[in-house]
């Protein structure tokens, strides 16, 4: 704090309560998992199509901040969610139109109180926010009666730390503002919603004093210049002075007019005229042919080619006083300006109270109209381990999907429990693999933020991470190889997931040989399956790995389908459904016919594919490649390690030498 306030220079009056966020309560997302699951960016870097890109439909800046916030800091504890699960529900049962079309009106509310505090409010920004508490009585009424909030979920994890008291002072928030933080209700972010439902908690934030109304509809201008210095502030009749000054400047038209007629009479030029602008201030123009006949006190001020301007006493007397009027009220308007913004000061609290209310309903209803629109629904939070999807989608494929009238997307299942935490994938290139295991992890972390879900049912138990190893990216400016890396995130993963974790495998090991790539995959996913025990979907290209399911009674084998149709001469028909067992083969030489690769190229490796082929069916070993590795020699020395101990090379002789060679030759074939 006093870092922020010694850059800010200033006290930091609308910092009224810090709430400590702990990385452990949240839901771990790495960074891969960010850009794996193309949360807030695509992996080209571009800001859409992603999935906060998909949910953002917000009315307001304060309301999209929201959004992001819930959605890259899930918590593990699901009171919060619930609420928020609640709410979408109750707004979508009432019909959000009228409230969404409402806050189409509503300022960034939370930006504005900032900016007051910090003393650097513009004025339409002041005139935005007369605007949006204009509409809190609209707002109200388009909320939907509060909900019977739901009881506490079990199965939270960890167990919620005590908060309150312990939290701020070890945040050193001084004691007047944790009074404030105890006064304000949304302020307990893990307390709250399990007390009463988030919509009543958004319109009690709906209740500013009256007073911050009152004084901005009296004091500023109905439509204010955008900069205070451009003066036009400060509504008329706020202040006499102000007023008074004013009045002079006012009056002005009237006196040029006056002062024009009676220098056409006086002079009898039919055309001259009094103007007024910024750089020459005030000033009498006569056209050139008419330049003869003007008067002796006629000072000349600029000479255009067809025009003179002058000046006289009487319209230099005027300008002073017009002037100096002018000014005058620009620096009275500037001291009101301040005073409004010191009467604004108490009021802090009671506006980023309101700011939060707004924008949490902002988000709520933008999720609702998610929900609404894209036919999604209402997750369920378990205790016991659970993952289960029905009819699931991935929200931003099948919208791109709709978009481009390129097909429908094609729903798939995915059920995980205590006794079935891993899924073996396999299928075709193209087939979807990668799509089914993100669309997985975007439900759960979806419901896990409190949004609805792009599925038909949804029950979802504690998660505490969602790890990603998803496809290949050289990181060369790091000095890391595509191995490197793959290995480096597979590391990770291996190290952190714990039997909450939702972890994605995506063709680990194909970044090196193939005999390498297996041996660390089906190392890797042996370590997932028997120490980590976290819920795993694997896909993956090494048949060998099928097998993986009969001996590890956890995993099972799934496929996404295809099928060669022959009408199309052969080519692959990818039907994108998850099914149940191994995939039966690869079709990587259909995919590559579909690329355009050349007929020539083609027909090699299809026979190449074939020898290959023909030559694993006839190797008679088969490797066990699940098999715990080798038991560690026996310490029980052997009978020609003993002799071997027993010689003495320094002591012997040559002829000696050659001797214990023949002895030790002849144990070693004894054995
Ligand atoms: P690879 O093994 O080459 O990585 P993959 O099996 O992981 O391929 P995806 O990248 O998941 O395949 O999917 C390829 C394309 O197929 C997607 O871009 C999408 O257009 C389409 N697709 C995937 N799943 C579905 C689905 N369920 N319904 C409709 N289209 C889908």
């Amino acid at each position: 704090l006093s870092y922020a306030e010694h850059t800010q220079g200033q006290a930091l009056a609308h910092v009224g309560s810090l709430s400590v966020e702990r990385a452990t309560d949240l839901i771990e997302l790495p960074p891969s998992t960010h850009r794996n699951l193309e949360l807030t960016q695509t992996l080209r870097g571009e800001d859409a199509p992603t999935l906060l890109s998909l949910l953002d439909t917000c009315k307001t800046g304060m309301g999209s901040r929201a959004m992001r916030h819930w959605l890259t800091h899930p918590a593990r504890e699901r009171s919060a969610a619930t609420s928020r699960h609640e709410a979408i529900a109750a707004l979508m049962a009432q019909g959000f139109g009228p409230l969404r079309e409402a806050l189409r009106g509503v300022s960034d509310v939370e930006r504005i109180t900032a900016r007051i505090a910090l003393r650097q409010v513009r004025p339409r920004e002041l005139t935005g926010l007369r605007a949006t508490l204009a509409l809190l009585p609209a707002l109200r009424a388009a909320l939907p009666p509060s909900p019977q909030p739901s009881p506490t979920v079990e199965g939270v994890l960890p167990p919620l730390p005590a908060r309150g008291e312990r939290v701020g002072r070890e945040a050193g928030l001084s004691a007047n503002m944790l009074a404030a933080r105890e006064a304000d209700p949304a302020c307990k972010p893990g307390r709250a919603p399990q007390v009463r439902g988030l919509l009543e908690q958004v319109a009690t934030g709906f209740a500013p004093p009256p007073e911050i109304a009152t004084l901005l509809a009296r004091a500023i201008a109905s439509e204010p210049a955008v900069l205070l210095r451009d003066g036009g502030v400060i509504a008329h009749g706020f202040d006499a002075e102000l007023d008074e000054l004013r009045a002079i400047s006012e009056n002005c038209d009237a006196f040029l007019l006056d002062l024009e007629a009676r220098e056409r009479v006086r002079t009898g030029i039919a055309n001259l005229r009094v103007q007024f602008n910024r750089v020459h201030g005030f000033y009498i123009e006569v056209t050139q042919g008419q330049a003869a006949k003007v008067p002796a006190d006629y000072q000349r001020r600029q000479t255009l080619k067809n025009a003179e301007r002058y000046i006289t006493p009487e319209l230099k007397a005027f300008e002073d006083k017009a002037l100096s009027a002018q000014e005058r009220a620009l620096s009275r308007e500037k001291l009101l300006y301040e005073q409004v913004q010191d009467t604004l000061q108490p009021h802090l609290p009671a506006l980023s109270s309101l700011a939060r209310a707004l924008a949490t309903l902002d988000a709520l209803a933008a999720l609702a109209e998610r929900a609404q629109t894209l036919n999604w629904c209402r997750p369920e939070f378990v205790s016991q381990p659970c993952l289960e999807i029905e009819r699931g989608r991935h929200p931003v494929v099948e919208l791109r999907l709709a978009e481009t009238g390129v097909g429908s997307f094609i729903a798939n299942d995915c059920r995980l429990d205590a006794t079935r935490r891993m899924l073996v994938i396999t299928g075709p290139n193209m087939g979807g693999k990668s799509t089914f295991m993100r669309q997985v992890a975007i439900t759960a972390l979806l419901a896990a933020m409190g949004s609805f879900v792009p599925a038909d049912a949804c029950r979802l138990g504690p998660i505490d991470a969602i790890h990603t190893r998803i496809g290949a990216a050289d990181d060369l400016a790091n000095a890391q190889s595509t191995f490197m890396l793959e290995m480096l995130e597979a590391a990770a993963i291996v190290h952190g997931a714990t039997e909450h974790s939702l972890v994605l495998m995506d063709e680990i090991g194909r970044g090196t040989s193939t005999f390498d790539g297996l041996a660390l995959a089906s190392a890797i996913a042996s370590h997932l399956h028997e120490k980590n025990r976290a819920f795993t979907l694997f896909a993956t290209h090494y048949f060998e790995l099928t097998a993986f399911p009969a001996k590890h009674p956890r995993a099972l084998n799934v496929h996404v389908s295809a099928v060669e149709s022959h009408r199309n001469g052969g080519d692959i028909v990818f039907l994108h459904e998850i099914e149940p067992g191994p995939a039966s083969r690869s079709y990587g030489v259909q995919v590559a016919r579909l690329a355009g690769m050349p007929a020539g190229v083609l027909r090699q490796a299809r026979a190449t594919l074939e020898t290959l082929e023909a030559q694993q069916m006839a190797s008679a070993a088969q490797i066990d490649l699940f098999a715990s590795p080798a038991a560690a020699p026996s310490a029980e020395p052997t009978e020609v390690e003993r002799a071997l101990a027993a010689i003495a090379p320094d002591t012997l002789s040559p002829r000696e030498a050659l001797d214990a060679l023949y002895r030790l030759k002849a144990l070693q074939q004894g054995n």
